[in-house]
This record gives C-alpha cells, sequence and structure tokens, in this order.
C-alpha cells in the first residue's frame, strides 16, 4: 500500500521526498505528509489530496534540513482527512507506517489507559507512541526504541522513524509491507518502492521481513528486529528505466495486480479471522447477534465486476447464513422501483465506494429503512459514509483497468461477511465455520501456487489467439467465475465470450459449439463437479475445445482437455 521515502544526507530533505513520493504516485494515495528534522526539532507537514496540495504547505511553510521522512497514504483505519495523514508525532518522535496493525485496538486502550492521547483514528499512532514511551524507560537508543516497540505490534508494516534528538538518523523496519534501502555517496534512502530512488541512487538493498535499519549520512546497520542480531547484505544494482521499476519488472500494471493477489487478500484477512473461536472479527459491520438473527433478506447490490463477487456472496449467505439473498445490479435497481424492508439487509458492494448506480440504490434502501452495508476498497468514500457499516477490502489501489486483485478480495471480504452472519444466526456450527475460515486461511499460500502456472496458461492463451468468441461455464459459485472470466476477456482481448451456468448450456448455448469454439469449464472438485463434467463431455462432443480450470492433478478432467496437463 502506498509510499514511504526516508532520506539522510548532506541536502536539503523536503525537495528529495517529495520528488521520491512523486514517483509513487502511481500507487495511489489519499493524503501525503513530510517530517524533517529542522533546528527546532522534528516538524511536519501534511495534506489532503494530491502531492501538489502538500507542496503548497511546504511553499507557504518551508521544511528545511537534512533529515526526513515522507508519506502518501491510503487509509485503511481513519479517514483521510488531515489529522490521519502520516507523520504521526508523539513527543520527539515522528513515524510513517504503510501497512496494517492488526492489534491495534488492545494496544490504543492499553495506552489510553496510561494516559495516552491520541490525535489520529490511525492505527499507525499507535507505533508512535510505543516509540516515545520506550524512550521515555530508557532504551539506549532510536534503534531499540523502535526494536522494543515493534515487538508489541502484531499485523504488516513498513515504517519509518526519525527523532528531533537523534540528528541525521532514521530508523526503518519491514513486515509484509515493501522497503528497500538505496544507498548514495555520504547519503541514505529508503523508500517503497525502487522508482522513488532512481534518480538519486541505482544501488539497492532489499530488506526483509523481520528486519530493520538505522540510516545515517555515513552507513546503514541492519539488524533482525526480534533480537538484534546483525545482518550483512549485499547491494543489488538496478538497471530498471523508472517505468519499468514501476511495474515492477512485471510488463503492465494488470499483470503486477495479478500477482498481488495473495498480498491483498493477506491483508483483507488480516486481524479478522480467529481461527480459535471459528469466528470473524469485524465490528465494524455493525450487526448484533439480535439484529442478524431478525435479517429477512441478504440484498446484494453492485455493478460490472463487484456484481459478480456478490453472486458468489449470495451463495455464500444463503449456505452458510441460511437467510435468503439476491443479487441487483445498481442500474436496474435505479431503473426500477425496488422496495425494500426494514429487515432487508442491503450490501452495496463498490471498488471505488463512489458508483453511481450502486450508490442511487443504497440511497433508495435507506430512504426505505434498509440496513446498509458497504463492501468497499477506498475508505471513507461515498457509499460507505452513506451506509450504516462497512467492510474494507483492503487491496491497495488498482490501477489496471480490468479487476483482478479488488474481485478477488471482495469474495474474500463477502465469505468473511457470510461466516459473520452465520455464527450470529446460528445457523453455521463452530466447526463447520472453523473449517470455511481455515479454507479461507490458505487461499494466498494456494494462489501464489497457481500463479506459478503463469506461463503455461499463458501458452494455453496463445493456442486461442485468433478465437473469435468463447464460452465460460461453471455451476454454483463457478458460474460468477464464469461470468467474470468472460467479462475480462472482452475487456481485455476484445474478443467476445458469454458465461453461462453450465446447466443452462442445453438450453442454447450448444448449438454455437463446434471445434472453432473455445470453452472455458470451471470444474473443481466440489459438489457439482460429477454435473459439470457432463457438460464438459457435451462440449468434447460437438469438438468444442475445452480449457478446464480445475483441481490441481485432476487428471480425469485433464484428458478432456486439449494439452492434457491439470
Ligand atoms: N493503516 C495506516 C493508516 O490507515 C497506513 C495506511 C497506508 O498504508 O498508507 O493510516
Amino acid at each position: 500500500m502506498c509510499g514511504i521515502v526516508a532520506y539522510t544526507g548532506s541536502k536539503d530533505s523536503a525537495p528529495i521526498l517529495v520528488e521520491g513520493l512523486r514517483r509513487l504516485e502511481y500507487r495511489g494515495y489519499d493524503s501525503a505528509g513530510l517530517a524533517v528534522q529542522t533546528p527546532k526539532g522534528v516538524e511536519i507537514r501534511r495534506a489532503v489530496g494530491k502531492l501538489a496540495n502538500l507542496d503548497a504547505a511546504l511553499r507557504s511553510t518551508p521544511l528545511t534540513g537534512t533529515t526526513g521522512v515522507g508519506h502518501t497514504r491510503w487509509a485503511t483505519h481513519g479517514r483521510p482527512n488531515e489529522a490521519n495523514a502520516h507523520p504521526h508525532v508523539s513527543g520527539k518522535v515522528a513515524v510513517v507506517h504503510n501497512g496494517i496493525i492488526e492489534n491495534h485496538v488492545e494496544l490504543r486502550r492499553e495506552l489510553e489507559g496510561r494516559g495516552v492521547r491520541f490525535a489520529s483514528d490511525t492505527d499507525t499512532e499507535i507505533v508512535a507512541h510505543l516509540v516515545s514511551e520506550a524512550r521515555a524507560a530508557g532504551a539506549e537508543s532510536l534503534t531499540a526504541a523502535v526494536r522494543s516497540a515493534l515487538k508489541r505490534v502484531r499485523g504488516a508494516y513498513a515504517i519509518a522513524v526519525v527523532a528531533g534528538d537523534c540528528p541525521g538518523e532514521i530508523v526503518v523496519a519491514k513486515q509484509d509491507s515493501p522497503l528497500v534501502l538505496g544507498i548514495g555517496q555520504e547519503e541514505n534512502f529508503a523508500a517503497s518502492d525502487i522508482p522513488a530512488l532512481l534518480a538519486y541512487t541505482r544501488d539497492v538493498i532489499l530488506l526483509d521481513d523481520g528486519e530493520m535499519a538505522r540510516l545515517t549520512s555515513g552507513g546503514i546497520e541492519i539488524t533482525v528486529i526480534t533480537d538484534g542480531a546483525p545482518v550483512t547484505r549485499e547491494s543489488k544494482r538496478i538497471d530498471w528505466s523508472p517505468t519499468q521499476a514501476e511495474k515492477g519488472g512485471y510488463k503492465h500494471f494488470m499483470l503486477k495486480e495479478i500477482h498481488e493477489q495473495p498480498r491483498a487478500i493477506e491483508d483483507t484477512l488480516r486481524g479478522r479471522i480467529d481461527l480459535q473461536a471459528a469466528d470473524v472479527i469485524a465490528a465494524e459491520i455493525g450487526v448484533t447477534e439480535e439484529h442478524a438473527k431478525k435479517i429477512g433478506r441478504v440484498y446484494f447490490v453492485a455493478c460490472g465486476t463487484s456484481a459478480h463477487a456478490a453472486m458468489a456472496g449470495r451463495y455464500w449467505i444463503e449456505q452458510l447464513a441460511r437467510v435468503p439473498a439476491t443479487v441487483e445490479i445498481g442500474s436496474e435497481v435505479r431503473s426500477g422501483e425496488p422496495a425494500f424492508l426494514p429487515p432487508d439487509f442491503v450490501v452495496a458492494v463498490s471498488q471505488s465506494g463512489e458508483t453511481l448506480d450502486t450508490m442511487a440504490a443504497v440511497k433508495a434502501a435507506k430512504a426505505q429503512g434498509a440496513h446498509v452495508l458497504a463492501v468497499a476498497n477506498v475508505v471513507d468514500s461515498a457509499i460507505p459514509r452513506a451506509s450504516d457499516g462497512s467492510l474494507y477490502t483492503h487491496a491497495g489501489p488498482e490501477i489496471g483497468v480490468a479487476s483482478t486483485k479488488c474481485f478477488t478480495t471482495q469474495l474474500a471480504a463477502l465469505l468473511m461477511l457470510a461466516v459473520y452472519l452465520g455464527r450470529r444466526r446460528g445457523t453455521l456450527p463452530e466447526g463447520e465455520a472453523r473449517r470455511v475460515l481455515n479454507a479461507l486461511w490458505h487461499v494466498p499460500a494456494q494462489m501464489r501456487e497457481a500463479l506459478t502456472e503463469a506461463e503455461h496458461i499463458k501458452a494455453i492463451a496463445k493456442h486461442h489467439l485468433r478465437a473469435r468468441d468463447m464460452l465460460f461455464l461453471g455451476r454454483g459459485t463457478g458460474f460468477p467465475m464464469a461470468l467474470e472470466g468472460a467479462l475480462k476477456l472482452k475487456e481485455i482481448s476484445y474478443i467476445h465470450a458469454e458465461g453461462y451456468a453450465a446447466g443452462e448450456m442445453k438450453h442454447g448455448p450448444i448449438a454455437l459449439i463446434d471445434e472453432e469454439m473455445p470453452v472455458v469449464v470451471v470444474c473443481p472438485r466440489d459438489v457439482h463437479y460429477e454435473k459439470t463434467i457432463s457438460n464438459l463431455q457435451e462440449v468434447r462432443a460437438r469438438e468444442g475445445q475445452v480449457i478446464a480450470i480445475c483441481t490441481k492433478g485432476d487428471t480425469d478432467v485433464a484428458k478432456l482437455c486439449l494439452d492434457g496437463a491439470p
């Protein structure tokens, strides 16, 4: 998520930090800020919106100093306003952070109990206070104070810390969020991605998870967070162009985002799955047990890809929470005169949280007394603001036109919602909930494994390059996946494609199948397997070319496919 830049050397830091943040703009952000060590101590400037606003703030009240940290924020906890923008300050310490602190609620409660006053709603601010407390308790160095603070923290972070009384020194640390160090001549840098550094240096050190570093103009000392053990790491020379670097070495943003999916899902699940209690922890959904039991209907409203995620959500809600559920397309809700009743639980799914048609449906539902939950990726966007509760997907900004990580994180969020409601309605026994959550917990690892198939998938795609039409089939949750697959193909390849419920094939599309027609069949080994395989055989009988999305090692399906590799 978003951007960090840190600089220590002999040049004026603010212009370097702002320029570095500009190079990270492609990552998306909602606010930005700097902390610079000035003769007065650490001073900060922050602004909501584009970097131009921060620039303007710096022009009216400049910051001068040769050590500083900068941040662009993509809000996960607390709305995108100036008070929540980073850096966050406690005493002489200023912190910037990318990621999510999972145990922020309990740590905040603990700190408040000791009389600490919070100036923001962020999870990040607790890190500033913990570092400050550790220093007050006599930590021997800034590094030692950061180390002791991080021992309390669970979650994902890349952080950069400066302190007014530690001139020329920056401490950074990384766990599950990106951070690279840049080595210059009598100056050193840190950033969440390489493009921020390329104007200054091409020699970088990649920090590993669980590592921290102390940067001064004279050097970089890397240690292990937990025990302080020193780490020696060779630097690497980067020969990418700045544009290549933005895409992280991938050919285009969509490919990069496809590969970001495991991380995005981990971030979405972070702190929300309690396997021991077999429950989902998400107070932000805002539904009590009593309320959950009274829900009469779950009414999903969404557009495009989000509507396909909602269709999967509908199956899960019906299955796990045993309540009737329906999915309506935002624009159609707007075109009709939808009737809502107070026991309706409306779930508005929208990546941006600003989709107009979905928003109109939310307004209609609210006006008729229904409870609305927003499932969105952008914190505090219009739809969550208009809703009674919100469940954010934490996918980070998506740049590619076709939704990838936002779609799959919506699926993760909706499955959590189904478990959440199922547990509160008493329809989902503990063991079954644990089985579902455990399966969800393993999805990122399975995705990583599936992504190793990239070359194989590319070869299949090449084979079908000249197809004019394609059919996608699936049953159960495989059906919305088929619809989404067809949508993607249309959007990205301009090949005509249709998604169908596999059981509907005999009612029409079967007539179209011949040796020219590639048919993608979603056929995991689930309860629908046998029926879907019959459909697959019907396709084969008409010489259609089958591309099966199936369970690893399913040689039965593989025999029915073109290249035979499961
Ligand atoms: N969780 C932090 C916040 O909401 C950091 C967000 C980020 O990665 O930019 O402020």
